[in-house]
Formats: C-alpha cells, sequence, structure tokens
C-alpha cells in the first residue's frame, strides 16, 4: 500500500495501484478541486497528462 500526496495540495490518499490510488483521492479532488475538475479549458490530453505525471510519482512513492 502506498500513500501519496494529492499533486495540488497536502492531502494524502492511498491504494495499492495508481488506480486504486486515484480511485480513492477522486471523492478529495472533487470537494476541493472541483474547479480543476470543471475546468472547460481542459482537453483530454490534460487529462492524460495528468495520468502519466502522477503515475510516475506513484511508482517513485
Ligand atoms: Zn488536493
Amino acid at each position: 500500500m502506498k500513500t501519496l500526496k494529492c499533486d495540488l495540495c497536502e492531502v494524502t490518499a492511498e491504494g495499492e495501484t495508481f488506480e486504486a490510488w486515484m480511485q480513492n483521492l477522486m471523492p478529495h479532488y472533487m470537494k476541493d478541486h472541483a474547479d480543476v475538475m470543471n475546468d472547460p479549458k481542459k482537453t483530454k490530453e490534460d487529462q492524460q497528462k495528468w495520468m502519466v505525471e502522477n503515475k510516475v510519482r506513484f511508482d517513485a512513492a
């Protein structure tokens, strides 16, 4: 089980895998970073980039 910080703040989420971590982080993201989630300027590419960057962080944790 890995514990990794949110990429935007100090809140942490846990997960056995990157996918599980992302699922555990999601409620926090919806609550505290809803503006980021709902940013109409964000594209699918931004999402992909987020996944890649955070997977790297997860793997390094
Ligand atoms: Zn956060």
